[in-house]
């Protein structure tokens, strides 16, 4: 399967399907003097044999840790030890973290090279649409980064086959998450598909669904100006609760949907069904504890410096009128915090 992205210039494409790694990447690699692979050292170890014939391979360290200043000026200097030129070819192979940082060395490496992105892992359908790089600082996540439009994803999904099932549950929130943005119909088939259990194989339906919600909000608004930020449904609460409980992203992210669902009921008369989501959302896996045991006073603080606020004492919230209708509320930090305690009931 092929998706274009539809933004007014530079676009490119995305491939999703199994078994495709080395033909498509064949495509383009043929078309450069010199390619370099950027490669998460734990995706390395797990599938050496798709890449024995890379020519530069540059193994970074695993997943998040590989996002910090000195990790990428490492990369980036051993770029231009090998003497990389500006025409040059970057291929980035992991999750979102290697992405991230990979896209990011990639675009200010001689102010900017092309590059490739091969996601490996459930969650990439989301981090690797959309054009943002970024690393961490000790101040937070994130926070140093450009926006930078890969040349081309190339998504093969037998890498799946070595994820283990946390980081399954951790993408599939995500999965959860667009499904819910695109409307009733898509939640009620991904629910249905899946109440019986996660099976990876089956998924690829609602990843391409996934991609096609998350390419619809990128391209109507890249720098997140506007409607980009309802791709944040679940994400105020959810950074809070990931960083206290040290989570997985998309296990967070789950947590604060249902923080969000629980907001909308109270606004608008109940029209979310949370108990039967609750209950599939444990069945297939997901621990909802922390919901229970969250200090609320503390995350109303991580809160507060979300960057949606708008006003002192209120928290930029973003939750739905109903499936595939987000909004963005402004809610005080004293009736947030109120009903986050309230909330601990039904969980
Ligand atoms: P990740 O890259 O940290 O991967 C998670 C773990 O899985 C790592 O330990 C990694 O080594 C391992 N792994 C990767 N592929 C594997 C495979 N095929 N088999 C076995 N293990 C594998 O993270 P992620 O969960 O893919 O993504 C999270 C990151 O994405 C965060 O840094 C987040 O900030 C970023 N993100 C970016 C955007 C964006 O728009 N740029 C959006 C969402 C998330
Ligand atoms: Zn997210």
């Amino acid at each position: 399967m092929e998706f274009h992205t539809t933004y007014s210039d530079n676009n490119y494409t995305i491939y999703v399907d199994n078994g495709i790694l080395n033909e498509t990447l064949q495509k383009y690699t043929s078309q450069y003097n010199q390619v370099f692979y950027i490669i998460d050292s734990h995706v390395y170890d797990l599938h050496e044999e798709k890449f024995t014939n890379f020519d530069t391979v540059i193994k970074v360290p695993r997943g998040e840790s590989f996002k910090t200043i000195e990790n990428t000026i490492a990369v980036i200097d051993e770029l231009l030890d090998q003497n990389i030129k500006r025409n040059d070819l970057v291929v980035v192979i992991g999750g979102g973290a290697t992405g991230d940082g990979g896209a990011f060395v990639s675009s200010i490496t001689l102010r900017g090279v092309d590059y490739i992105h091969v996601p490996t892992t459930l969650l990439a359908h989301d981090s690797a649409i959309g054009g943002k790089t970024a690393i961490n600082r000790p101040h937070g996540k994130n926070l140093v980064g450009t926006f930078y439009r890969p040349n081309a994803v190339i998504y093969d999904l037998d890498f799946f086959e070595t994820l283990p099932e946390e980081e399954v549950l951790s993408g599939f929130g995500e999965v959860i998450k667009h499904a819910m943005l695109a409307g009733k119909e898509s939640i009620n088939r991904l629910v249905d598909e899946t109440k019986d259990g996660l099976d990876i194989t089956r998924l690829n339906e609602f990843i391409l669904y996934g991609i096609k919600t998350k390419m619809y909000y990128v391209s109507v608004d890249e720098k997140e100006d506007n409607l980009r930020k309802f791709l944040n449904l679940g994400h105020t609460l959810g950074h809070a609760l990931e960083y206290s409980f040290k989570l997985k992203h998309g296990h967070a992210v789950v947590l604060g949907i249902i923080g969000s669902l629980y907001i909308s009921n109270k606004m608008y008369n109940d029209i979310f069904d949370l108990e039967s989501l609750i209950s599939y959302l444990k069945k297939i896996g997901y621990d909802l504890s922390p919901l229970k045991e969250m200090n609320t006073t503390e995350m109303i603080h991580y809160m507060s410096s979300d960057k949606k606020n708008m006003r002192k004492s209120f928290i930029g919230y973003i939750i739905l009128r109903e499936y595939g209708h987000p909004e963005l509320i402004e809610i005080s930090t004293s009736d947030l915090e109120a009903l986050l305690n309230e909330m601990k009931a039904i969980i």
